[in-house]
């Protein structure tokens, strides 16, 4: 739309352009062919009156001299003068002398009285006349004035003088001029033109009274007076006109002195062919513009689609690498989980050996006992006393029983968890723990002190890992306890509305600030190389994290480390 506009205005704004600038020119050419006419008119237009003026003419005219002499004077101001008739008509508007008296074409005697200039100056005024000679058949134009006997002024008219000047080399000029001029009269016929096809045609139709007018006057021979039909009127000044097909520019001027009109014509062609220049120019030039746009346009989507299409690629990608990430990390979890599982088992095997000496040292006392029973059994039977063979027997089982409940707990302990969750009562974990470190607690001469609720404390957790909890913490306080005077371990289990908390405390020396800050990473241990392995504690602080609870250390006021772990409550 915008391109339309612009050619619209372009060609709008150069026809209007053109038009003034033509305009321009035409009025100036136009008042030159007005003056250059002018000038060729005026040059006659005094002599009429100094010829009727003359005394020869005047003696002519009133019959007291003779016609020959004013004959002989007209011929020789005629050929000074350059115009191509002077005649003297009498009242009647007959031809008394004339310049070309010795002629074949001479006017003496030829009757002019039908002739509108006889008409006007024989009632005193001023002829002006434009028309074909009827003798000579060649247009001119005719001037004349009243011949009085006794004075310029109110004198008798008693005759007429006639100049005829014949215009036809100023026509002549027009024509090799090239440009397009001509003369119209009162009625609108063509008189001069530099179009010879367009001389004495008609602006407009002529009407029938005008044409009678004409022809009673013989004002044009016998031209055929054919209308150019230029389609309207003429208005003064300037404007388009269209004859036939083609269109012009029009000015127009009053001749000064007649009622002659003079006209100057432009061809539209060159306005149009202007503006099919300048719309050709700025169709290509808008075009071109559009086609810029356009091109860049496309160029800026294909970035766009571009830059798209990387950016999807690299949202792919990180899509990509985050799915990896998360198999990665999930791969990384269950190998943590199966680490974890595997330092459990780790640790219990740990343990297990530190314990072995406590178990074999409380196995072998059965053993030794059975060894006893047995021998004594020996005897009674060698003896015959098998009376009391009943009591060994039974006494037999039931130190077997007690090893069977040792080893039973070694067996628990060392099976690995099933990493199924169920409820479980963090004092039966608690009695297993405590079972199974119980020889120790012995061999230690450590005191247990117990406080809990009777009601069942349950977590949702896995009853063996909750033992491994349990028993790491009391063991670690077994060791940190070796070398004190009273060994006292205390256990409170005790619950809120939410969790269950269970606090183990001894009377060992407590933790320093480095132990404290290191305590649950793997590998931080204090004790002798083959006495520790440092993976206790990180293994308790995984275990209660899986299964939603914390685990914190610190020193107890009274002295001592104070282990407390906290588990989700199970409610029923
Ligand atoms: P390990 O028992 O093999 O050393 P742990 O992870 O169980 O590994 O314990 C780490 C360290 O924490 C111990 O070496 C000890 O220094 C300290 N510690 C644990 N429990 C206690 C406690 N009750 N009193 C003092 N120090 C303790």
């Amino acid at each position: 739309m915008i391109a339309g506009l612009f050619v619209w205005l372009a060609v709008s704004s150069t026809g209007n352009l053109t038009i003034s600038e033509l305009e321009k020119t035409a009025q100036a050419r136009l008042a030159l062919y007005d003056s250059s006419l002018r000038a060729a008119i005026d040059r006659y237009r005094y002599l009429p009156y100094v010829v009727s003026r003359h005394h020869q003419v005047i003696d002519a005219v009133s019959g007291l001299g003779n016609a020959n002499t004013a004959d002989r004077y007209l011929q020789q101001v005629n050929e000074r003068s350059g115009a191509a008739a002077l005649y003297v008509l009498d009242r009647s508007g007959k031809t008394i002398a004339s310049s070309n008296w010795n002629t074949p074409d001479s006017f003496v005697g030829e009757d002019y009285s039908f002739r509108p200039y006889f008409k006007q100056s024989i009632t005193g005024a001023e002829g002006f006349f434009f028309g074909i000679g009827v003798t000579t058949g060649r247009s001119g134009l005719f001037i004349s004035t009243p011949i009085r006997r006794n004075g310029p002024i109110d004198g008798q008219i008693i005759g007429v003088v006639v100049v005829k000047l014949e215009l036809d080399e100023l026509e002549r000029n027009w024509q090799d001029g090239g440009e397009v001029v001509f003369v119209a009269d009162a009625d609108g016929v063509i008189t001069m033109t530099s179009r010879s096809d367009w001389k004495y045609r008609t602006l407009l139709p002529l009407s029938a009274q005008n044409r009678e007018r004409i022809v009673r006057n013989r004002q044009y021979s016998d031209e055929k007076l054919q209308s150019l039909d230029i389609g309207g009127q003429i208005a003064d000044g300037s404007g388009t006109l269209a004859i036939g097909s083609d269109k012009f520019l029009y000015d127009v001027k009053k001749i000064d002195g007649s009622d002659w009109r003079i006209f100057f014509l432009t061809p539209m062609n060159e306005v149009t062919a202007r503006q099919g220049m300048v719309m050709l120019i700025t169709v290509i030039v808008s075009g071109l513009i559009l086609l810029i746009i356009l091109f860049l346009r496309e160029r800026e989507l294909k970035l766009a689609s571009q830059r798209e299409a990387l950016e999807f690629e690299r949202i792919q990608a990180l899509n990509t690498r985050l799915e990896e990430e998360i198999t990665e990390r999930r791969k990384t979890e269950n190998e943590l989980r199966g680490t974890q599982n595997e330092l459990v088992q780790a640790g219990k095997l740990a343990a297990l050996g530190q314990m072995s000496a406590a178990i074999a040292h409380e196995i072998n006392q059965p053993i030794a006992a059975i060894r006893t029973f047995c021998a004594s059994a020996k005897l009674m039977i060698e003896r015959g006393k098998t009376e009391q063979l009943d009591q060994n027997i039974s006494q037999i089982s039931s130190l077997t029983e007690r090893m069977g409940a040792i080893t039973g707990q070694l067996k628990t302990f060392s099976r690995k968890s099933t990493g199924v969750l169920e409820p479980v009562d963090l004092k039966v974990a608690l009695d297993n723990a405590l079972q199974l470190l119980g020889p120790q607690l012995d061999a230690e001469n450590c005191q247990l002190e117990r406080n809990q609720p009777n009601s069942p404390l349950c977590v949702q957790a896995d009853l063996v890992r909750i033992e491994q909890i349990c028993v790491n913490i009391i063991r670690n306080a077994l060791d940190a306890m070796i070398d004190s005077p009273e060994k006292r371990i205390r256990i409170d289990l005790t619950s809120d509305i939410d969790t269950v908390i269970m606090r183990i405390s001894d009377t060992g020396p407590g933790m320093s600030d480095d132990a404290l800050a290191l305590l649950f990473d793997p590998f931080f241990t204090t004790k002798e190389p083959g006495q520790g392995v440092g993976l206790g504690l990180s293994v308790t602080y995984g275990i209660v994290r899986d299964f939603g609870g914390s685990i914190k250390a610190y020193n107890a006021p009274s002295g001592g480390a104070c282990f407390e772990v906290r588990l989700p409550l199970l409610r029923d």
